[in-house]
């Protein structure tokens, strides 16, 4: 693109918030695992070339277990996941009309507005599985996500296209890397130099030119790509000198880290259970929301829980035994089968992890809906923010990856 590139990494190893380990016979995420909405997802046909093995999954094929300890078989249907949004269309065109005139976006939670949607329309045991799915999706309780987070927030994102089977609410369609999502990623920039465990501690964008400190060096770059998360904008660890602008500051008020979490839980090899369901959703959501079924999806005798929002961050107060107790428990109810004891554990704690410090930016309750605008906004025109942190179509791998592509070619049209 006209520029050589480097890449300062503070960790010792590529793929920050994709990051997958050794799990009995293979390999475990614990943070992003799915390519979703395939076969929209543009990260899907590089996935394909790379030859990283994945299995299809639909998040609408649950068994429910109840608070009472009942269990359903649930296939979400079209209509359930679209009722929770029913209720935006009139905050949805009072949004529209209000960003055409600069005007902030309309008062309310997600959480309010899709409550009505799932009381008017759902069963108990669909609505608890759908508020669940969405809590581990937008990793926040909805109550606590402002509308405009699921309105969209103003501007749109000329690098990524919506799956448009989207409107009926859940992917239907979505890539579990189950050779690991890390491994992809690294194939993908395994031409590009990369520098690990280098902190960077401070920008400097001022009038002597642009110099990045790092725990390793002070050097002049042309451009700076910046795509840490807004856990780690907001902290503060990486300087800016001179501080930034006060709109940028305003931006980052109005998003919030999210936080999700995972507990996975492997059995002895040839441990059966029922397989005609892919996830498993817990009404009391202690530890977890829902779990996916591993003998379902790839034939592995394992369980992967996941937590998103209060869920989540309950985990972080827990210990592994206590965790690993509760959700083994939960599983033989929802089995019906007496389990064995896992053999092998894996529990994430993504807000203490210092380098991301959570799992995906919401647009909280302080939020006007042009926060992401805001920070798009390149400082002297040669300092950008991007990545998941800024997308405006969402907090994944993909949007991730294409807002990375956009801020690449402003510099390169620049
Ligand atoms: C548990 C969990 C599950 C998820 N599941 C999915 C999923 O299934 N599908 C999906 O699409 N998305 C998922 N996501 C979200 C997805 O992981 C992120 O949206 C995406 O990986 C963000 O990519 P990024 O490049 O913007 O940020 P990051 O991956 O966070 O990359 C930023 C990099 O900056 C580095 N860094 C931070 N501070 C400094 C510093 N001071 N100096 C130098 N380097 C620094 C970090 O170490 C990191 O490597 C999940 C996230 C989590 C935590």
């Amino acid at each position: 693109m006209g520029y050589s590139v480097d890449v300062i990494e503070a960790r010792d190893r590529l793929g920050g918030r994709a990051h997958s380990v050794p799990f009995g016979k293979g390999t475990a995420d614990l943070g992003a695992a799915w390519l979703h909405s395939t076969p929209y997802n543009p990260l899907l046909p590089l996935a394909k070339k790379t030859g990283v093995e994945y299995a299809n999954t639909n998040f609408a094929s649950h068994s429910a277990l109840s608070k009472d300890g009942r269990i359903d078989q649930i296939v979400l249907s079209p209509e359930s996941t679209t009722a929770p949004f029913e209720t935006m269309t009139g905050p949805g065109l009072s949004w529209a009309w209000r960003s055409a005139i600069g005007l902030s976006a309309p008062d309310g939670s997600a959480g309010q507005y899709m409550e009505e949607g799932i009381a008017a329309s759902l069963n108990s045991v669909e609505a608890c599985t759908v508020r669940g799915l969405y809590e581990v999706a937008f990793a926040a309780e909805l109550d606590d996500i402002h509308i405009v987070g699921l309105l969209g927030s103003s501007g749109t994102d000329p690098y990524w296209k919506p799956d448009p089977t989207l409107e009926d609410g859940l992917p239907r369609s979505d890539a579990l890397m189950y050779e690991g999502m890390q491994k992809f990623l690294e194939i993908l920039s395994k031409d590009i130099p990369v520098s690990l465990n280098e902190p960077v501690r401070v920008i400097n964008w001022g009038s002597d030119g642009l110099v990045v400190e790092s725990s390793k060096r002070s050097e002049q770059f042309d451009a700076v790509i910046v795509t840490v998360s807004i856990g780690v904008l907001k902290n503060g660890s990486i300087k800016f000198v001179p501080p930034l602008p006060d709109s940028y500051r305003q931006a980052l008020n109005g998003l919030s880290m999210g936080l999700l979490n995972k507990v996975l839980l492997r059995y002895p090899e040839g441990t059966k259970w029922r397989t005609d369901r892919q996830f498993i959703s817990f009404c009391d959501k202690d530890p977890v929301q829902f779990a996916v079924n591993g003998l379902a999806l790839t034939n592995d005798p394992a369980f992967f829980g996941l937590a998103g929002g209060n869920a989540a961050r309950a985990i972080e107060q827990a210990t592994d035994d206590e965790l690993v107790h509760k959700l083994h428990s939960q599983l033989r109810i929802a089995t019906g089968i007496a389990l064995p004891d896992p053999v092998e554990v894996r529990v994430t704690r993504w807000s203490l992890d210092p380098w991301a410090l959570g799992s995906n930016a919401y647009l909280n309750r302080q939020a006007t809906g042009y926060e992401k605008l805001a920070l798009r906004q390149p400082l002297v025109g040669r300092v950008l923010f991007a990545g998941e942190a800024i997308s405006i179509e969402g907090g994944s791998v993909d949007t991730a990856y294409f807002d990375g592509v956009r801020a690449a070619h402003f510099l390169n049209s620049g």
